[in-house]
């Protein structure tokens, strides 16, 4: 059984805005063109035996920039007509007339990137003799009918949306039930704007199959921004590094002596103690460790070098402020801060009863969920200083993300 996927790349993105920038399906979406994305999409799918591309007459030259080598692995791409359904038939035609015509044809619009591959089974699938299937969803919003007064429209009826679906790409038809239904459908003169629809007015039974709501339609300039920001959260699977997200991950230690004292200062926390510790600022281990983690993640420099203890102004300072400035270097960067981690190494005091405050209270400090946060605090089995109770020691990490090829500070 042949099944052919036959992209229909055709169009003039008239809605797209921009003209300039040419056909949306040429665009660029992250590390390629949304085309290219598209054609990945049917490759290697057990189900699809080859991909055939229709193009307009004009678009020969970024047909072949925006595949690339794939364009080596697909048959020359077929010339579209004027229409979307002038392109389909053309493209029906050209693999009818091969020497082994496919059996099946799967029809999908090219603005459709990210098409999954278990809808593009589930429409293969269900298709039989006489008997079509396409991509859709039912639809849930109201429905409302507006006027005729195109520039202030105001409601006109509100239409039931019991039964109501919305139709996607792929469509799905036996090659020789799609073939004849366009070409009676060219015959009559008349127009459709899916191919379900001329299987209809060709009385074909069309199956409806639960689609992806991620399969939508690159239509509006909006829809390409969306676009580009979901295809670069979806990058960890694709090829080109440049593109991807860039995560970044950083570590810090730090370690102050005991002295005398009533308190200790801990990720934030004013945790009660027979002694505290000795610094030039407030000598939180936990939140020094932490601030050298996140900046260590940009390799922007350590907490020594940007709060130099030479300087009387962070004599007795509160760490939170080296914290706060290490998250502001991330986010003018246009980085987020995934998660951090934070490990205390002491025998005393326990830090169990006040982990969840100090969770909160790092939280706060970099603006970040408090499920982000991790602390933990382990002994040393009484060994070295800290087992000695000389002091304690902090270890930290933390995972950063920027966005693509950010460049860095020196
Ligand atoms: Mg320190």
């Amino acid at each position: 059984m042949i099944t052919t996927a036959l992209i229909v790349a055709a169009g003039r993105g008239q809605r797209m805005g921009d003209t300039d920038a040419g056909p949306k399906q040429y665009r660029t979406l992250c590390d390629r063109a949304v085309l290219a994305h598209t054609v990945s999409k049917f490759q290697r799918l057990p189900h699809i035996t080859d991909i055939q591309v229709v193009i307009h007459a004009d678009d020969s030259e970024l047909y072949r920039e925006a595949l690339g080598d794939t364009a080596n692995d697909l048959p020359p791409p077929v010339t579209g007509g004027a229409t979307r359904q002038a392109s389909v038939m053309a493209g029906l035609t050209a693999i009818a007339a091969r020497a082994s015509p496919p059996d099946r044809v799967l029809i999908h619009d090219a603005a459709r990137p990210f098409v999954t591959a278990e809808e593009i089974e589930a429409v293969v699938n269900a298709i039989s003799p006489g008997v079509g299937a396409i991509s859709a969803i039912e639809v849930v919003d109201t429905l409302k009918r507006a006027g005729p007064d195109k520039t202030e429209p105001t409601i006109l009826e509100t239409v039931s949306r019991a039964g109501l679906w919305r139709a996607l790409t792929p469509q799905g038809f036996q090659l020789d039930d799609i073939l004849s239904a366009h070409r009676r459908a060219a015959r009559s003169g008349q127009s459709f704007t899916d191919d379900a629809s001329i299987a209809e007015y060709a009385g074909l039974r069309v199956r409806l199959v639960a689609g992806d709501p991620a399969n939508t339609k690159l239509t509006v300039a909006r829809d390409m921004d969306e676009a580009r920001i979901r295809q670069s959260a979806n990058m960890t699977t694709s090829a080109t590094p440049q593109a991807w997200p860039d995560v970044r991950t950083g570590t810090g230690f730090d370690v102050h002596r005991f002295a005398e004292g009533d308190a200790v200062w801990l990720c934030g926390v004013s945790v009660p103690h027979s002694k505290r510790l000795d610094g030039h600022s407030d000598a939180d281990v936990g939140l020094h460790a932490l601030t050298d983690a996140i900046l260590g993640a940009i390799g922007d420099g350590d907490i020594g070098q940007h709060f130099p203890p030479s300087d009387p102004q962070w004599k007795g300072a509160r760490s939170d402020q080296f914290l706060i400035d290490a998250a502001r270097r991330v986010r003018a960067l246009g980085g987020v801060i995934s998660n951090v981690d934070v490990t205390l190494l002491c025998e005393a005091p326990k830090i169990g009863p006040h982990r969840e405050a100090m969770r909160v209270e790092i939280g706060r400090i970099i603006d970040v969920d408090v499920a982000r946060v991790g602390v933990k605090a382990t002994t040393t089995e009484r060994l070295g200083f800290t087992g000695r109770e000389e002091g304690i020691a902090a270890m930290a990490s933390a995972t950063v993300i920027l966005p693509p090829a950010t460049s860095l500070p020196r």
